[in-house]
């Protein structure tokens, strides 16, 4: 129950929205990408600058109360009940500084926008497959992007960070201001405040040679141990996946693709397209395409290479790091989420390696950096429960784990819940010696764990 007096006196200190159940928009304000759960907190902060995100951490500090952010809803995790939600969504500045090669982004900002921004000086940000992803949460939790093999995790190229802390104060930090922050932020940030905007790194990249390869597997049935097989001699420059996916016989698929157990393998190079036609050539030869959109595009088109659906809606995911992944392991997978399976759900495998697997110049907490494969189930929520969909996800990656390294990545689990138990254990996301370091820091910056509405990270004693 909230104190009524106390809520106007915050509304009075803030410049943006602050909102309570049973305001107009309260729920639609509390809603985001992610339907399958979302956030009931008591007090909902739209923040309008670092003040206002600053005067709400001081608002929940005073009253014990946790504290949930939200730019888009699409990497939900641990969704509040009770608590003050304090939403970035309208810190949506960004600006270029061409000579650096750094953009300044609020909390707020979608990739798009970004991507736009850094196109008008011939620049690109490291981002993912989804252009309405927040860049900020994407950097916070790793970021694995499109030109990832080239350029390394998003949080490795990072140069400032700035956040409010458990304190109510904000802090702009840097590799020199606070580096043991600094170190953690990139990989495990959600845990330590509340960013209000970064400088991140843009990389010279104005055109690729991208696309989808997509092959029906009931003709070419050994897609899957093709590609792995394909990855093992590629350049760092050439980064790629290969998706899963049987799709049912309904009417809002693409015509091609309804009741096809398809295979798309997604393409982004960024060399030259004789080049890249050369690379790709052996894909192109294995048999007949339902479909082939790779060719040289703008940058500014790179959301097409994945076409994830712009849509709210309900899924989970979850994923594990593989050091090997052979033809036998591809046969069972493709096997396990073929047409008969129970559960429908999408296998993605994303080809690591490159400068993913060097420790950035900076180093940070994203860890596991000797895994070759990240194999991901996606289970989007038709016609399954989310418990189903879960075992499904679990039996799918159980029985694929003989070369795992250990560990999950973090920015691609999807799914938690409300209850506050999150869908995979925290340790699993950094590597024991730094989920140690990281629950040292956190005892120092968050002792209370008021930032607990992510993969959290406890104090250390
Ligand atoms: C369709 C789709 C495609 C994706 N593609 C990729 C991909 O290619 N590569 C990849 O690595 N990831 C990918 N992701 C995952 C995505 O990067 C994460 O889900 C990310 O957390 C989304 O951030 P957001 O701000 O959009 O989401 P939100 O749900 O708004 O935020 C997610 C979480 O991030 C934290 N957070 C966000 N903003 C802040 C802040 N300002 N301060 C502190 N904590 C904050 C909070 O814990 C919050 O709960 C994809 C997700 C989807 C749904």
């Amino acid at each position: 129950m909230n104190d009524v007096a106390a809520v106007e006196a915050l509304r009075s200190r803030v410049r943006g929205e602050v909102l309570v159940p049973g305001d107009r928009e309260f729920a639609a304000r509390c809603s985001g990408f992610q339907t399958a759960y979302r956030h009931r907190p008591s007090v909902l902060v739209r923040a309008a600058g670092a003040e206002d995100v600053a005067a709400a951490v001081r608002y929940a500090a005073g009253r014990g109360l946790p504290v949930a952010v939200q730019a888009t809803g699409h990497g939900l995790s641990v969704a509040t009940d009770g608590g003050v939600l304090i939403s970035t969504a309208e810190l949506s500045e960004v600006t270029v500084d061409a000579q650096a090669r750094t953009a300044r982004i609020g909390a707020g900002v979608r990739f798009d926008a970004v991507v736009d921004a850094a196109a008008r000086y011939g620049l690109a940000p490291l981002n993912g497959s989804a252009p309405g992803v927040g860049a900020v949460g994407y950097v916070l939790g790793g970021g694995l992007g499109l030109l990832a093999r080239e350029f390394g995790y998003a949080a490795d190229r990072v140069r400032s960070i700035d956040i409010v802390t458990a304190d109510g104060r904000p802090r702009r930090v840097t590799a020199d201001s606070d580096p043991e922050l600094f170190w953690a932020l990139r990989g495990a940030g959600a845990n330590f405040g509340v960013v209000t905007g970064m400088e991140i790194e843009l990389v010279p990249v104005s055109r690729l040679y991208g696309g989808e390869l997509v092959f029906d597997l009931a003709r070419t049935p050994g897609v899957l141990a093709d590609y792995l097989r394909w990855t093992e001699e590629l350049p760092d420059g050439l980064t790629s996946s290969v998706s899963l996916l049987s799709y049912p016989d309904l009417p809002f698929f693409p015509s091609v693709l309804r009741g096809r157990f398809a295979a798309h393998v997604r393409i982004a190079y960024t060399g030259d397209s004789r080049t890249g036609a050369r690379l790709v050539a052996p894909l192109r030869a294995l048999g007949p395409l339902v479909s082939d959109t790779v060719a040289e595009m703008p940058y500014t088109e790179c959301g097409a290479i994945y076409n994830d659906p712009p849509q709210p809606h309900a899924y989970l995911g979850d994923n594990i790091l593989l050091r090997a992944f052979g033809p036998q392991q591809a046969a069972k997978a493709t096997d396990l989420v073929g047409p008969g399976a129970a559960v429908p759900c999408v296998l993605d495998v994303r080809h690591l390696g490159g400068a993913l697997g060097r420790s950035p110049e900076v180093p940070n907490a994203v860890g596991h950096r000797s895994a070759r494969y990240l194999l991901r189930v996606l289970m989007p929520l038709i016609g399954a429960s989310a418990d189903e969909a879960r075992r499904a996800g679990d039996e799918v990656l159980g029985a694929l784990a003989a070369d795992s390294v250990g560990g999950r990545f973090q920015s691609l689990v999807y799914g938690g819940c409300a209850d506050g138990a999150p869908a995979a254990p925290a340790s699993d996301f950094w590597e024991p010696a730094d989920h140690r370091r990281l629950a040292g820091l956190k005892a120092a910056y968050d002792p209370v764990n008021m930032f607990r509405c992510n993969r959290n990270i406890e104090p250390a004693d």
